[in-house]
C-alpha cells in the first residue's frame, strides 16, 4: 500500500498559510486580491514541477491535469477545493484539499502508478464568497450552474468587479468552464465541526451534504419616546425581531431533525438607548439535509412572520438571499472512502456536511463525494483553525486509495 509524503504535504501547507498573511498576523487570501494571486503562483509552480499540465478558466479555477499517453483525456477523476480564505482564515479550510490533492498525485506519479483515466487537481475560485457573491464561485459556474460573464460581472463588497480583478492578478483564463467534465469527483476537506473529534473518528465519510435557506428579514415599526409611549401603543420592531429569533431557534431546537437555525446579522434602527427601534434588519440561515424538513422550517417560519403584524404592529418583508437543496453524494464513491478508511485501520463514520463546499457545486455534473478530517475543537474560519497531522496524513491517505481505485477503474460510467 503506498503512502503519502507526510513532510511534503505539512511544509506545503505551512507554506501556503504565510501567504496573504498581513502585517497584523492575520491570513486573509481573499479571492482575486493579490494576495490570492500569491498562493496561485505559489500552488501553479507546485503544479509545474509536478510536471502537470497547467490550464486556467474563464472564471479563474486553476486546473493541474496529468494524462499520460492513450487515455481519454475527457473524463477525468478530479479532486481539489479552493485556496481562497476568509478574513483571518486558518491554515487547513481548502488548502488541505487542494495540497491533499497535489500530494496524491505526486505520490501517484513516484510510485509508477499508470492511470486508466487522466487525474485532473482543481482549485476553484472564490469558494468562501467574502468579496464576491455567491460563494462556490468557481464550482457553480464550472457546472453550468451560474453563466460565466454574469459572475465576472460581480461587484465586490469593496466595489471592485470580480472579471477586472481576475485579469489584473493574471488568472483570467481563456478556458471554458465546464471544459473537462470529471467521471468523479473527489474533495479532501477538514470538518470544520466537532462531531468527529467528539466520537473518535479520524475520518467522515461525506454522503450528504445540508439544505441552506438564508433570508433577510426587514421589520419596520415607529420610533417613539422610550419614556412616555405605553408599551400598548408601541410598533417596537426590535421586540418584534426578537419574537422571531426566539421562535426560529425553538423550531430548530425542537425539531427531531438535526436542522439549524442562526440569525448571525442584526441592525436596529435608530439604535438609542431611549428611543423605541423603527426598524430591525436581520438575517436567517435554516439548513436541513433534508429538503423536506428544510421547507417545513421555512414554511413555519413564514406563517410566523405572517401574524407578527397583528401582534406587535410591525410591518414585515423578506428577501430571500440564497437557496440550495441538499446534496446526496455518490454511493459508490462514499463506499470507496470506507473501504480505504476500514483497510488503513482509521475509524470511520458516515456523515453530513453541514457546510456548503464546491463539491456540493461538481456534483451537478458528476459523482461526487467527500472526506472529512477532525477539526480540533470543532474550530474553523478561525486562526486557532487546526486538524492533528496524523489525521491530516491519515485523510490523505485514504484519498490516495480512492483515486487509485477511481483511476484504475476505466470501464464504470457515471
Ligand atoms: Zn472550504
Amino acid at each position: 500500500m503506498a503512502t503519502i509524503n507526510p513532510e511534503r504535504l505539512l511544509r506545503r501547507l505551512r507554506v501556503l498559510a504565510e501567504i496573504g498573511r498581513a502585517p497584523d498576523g492575520r491570513l486573509v487570501r481573499l479571492a482575486a486580491s493579490y494576495a490570492d494571486k500569491l498562493g496561485r503562483d505559489a500552488l501553479v509552480a507546485w503544479l509545474q514541477n509536478a510536471g502537470l499540465d497547467i490550464k486556467i478558466d474563464r472564471i479563474g479555477n486553476i486546473f493541474g491535469i496529468w494524462a499520460p499517453k492513450g487515455v481519454d483525456e475527457r473524463s477525468p477523476v478530479m479532486i481539489g477545493s479552493h485556496i481562497d480564505t476568509v478574513i483571518d482564515a486558518g491554515a487547513l479550510d481548502g488548502c488541505y484539499g487542494v495540497l491533499g490533492a497535489l500530494e496524491v498525485v505526486e505520490t501517484l506519479r513516484e510510485a509508477g502508478f499508470v492511470p486508466r483515466r487522466p487525474i485532473a487537481l482543481a482549485a476553484f475560485t472564490n469558494e468562501e464568497g467574502v468579496r464576491y457573491a455567491p460563494d462556490m464561485m468557481g464550482s457553480l459556474v464550472y457546472a453550468g450552474g451560474l453563466d460565466v460573464d454574469e459572475a465576472l460581472a460581480k461587484v465586490g463588497v469593496d466595489g471592485t468587479v470580480l472579471g477586472e480583478e481576475l485579469a489584473r492578478i493574471g488568472y483570467a483564463g481563456s478556458t471554458e468552464p465546464g471544459f473537462l467534465v470529471p467521471s468523479a469527483y473527489v474533495e479532501l476537506h477538514i470538518e470544520q465541526g466537532p462531531i468527529l473529534e467528539h466520537e473518535g473518528y479520524v475520518i467522515g465519510a461525506v454522503d450528504n451534504l445540508q439544505g441552506i435557506s438564508w433570508q433577510k428579514v426587514t421589520l419596520d415599526g415607529v420610533a417613539n419616546h422610550a419614556g412616555t409611549t405605553p408599551m400598548s401603543m408601541r410598533r417596537d420592531a426590535c421586540y418584534a425581531a426578537a419574537l422571531t429569533i426566539a421562535f426560529i431557534n425553538d423550531l430548530a431546537r425542537n425539531s427531531d431533525s438535526s436542522s439549524v437555525a442562526t440569525v448571525g446579522s442584526m441592525r436596529i434602527e435608530p439604535n438609542a438607548i431611549n428611543v423605541i427601534p423603527s426598524r430591525a434588519v436581520f438575517t436567517v440561515d435554516l439548513r436541513d439535509p433534508d429538503e423536506r424538513r428544510l421547507r417545513m422550517m421555512e414554511d413555519a417560519l413564514a406563517a410566523y412572520l405572517r401574524g407578527l403584524p397583528m401582534k406587535t404592529g410591525a410591518r414585515v418583508s423578506v428577501e430571500r438571499l440564497a437557496r440550495f437543496e441538499p446534496v446526496r453524494f455518490d454511493e459508490r464513491i462514499v463506499r470507496m472512502v470506507e473501504q480505504a478508511a476500514a483497510r488503513r485501520r482509521l475509524p470511520c463514520r458516515r456523515m453530513t456536511s453541514g457546510a456548503g463546499h464546491d463539491a456540493q457545486m461538481i456534483a451537478r455534473m458528476a459523482p461526487s463525494a467527500m472526506i472529512f478530517t477532525p477539526s480540533i475543537a470543532g474550530v474553523s474560519h478561525n486562526p486557532e483553525e487546526a486538524t492533528a497531522e496524523v489525521d491530516l496524513v491519515a485523510g490523505a491517505n485514504v484519498l490516495l486509495d480512492v483515486v487509485c481505485d477511481l483511476a484504475s477503474d476505466a470501464e464504470a460510467r457515471p
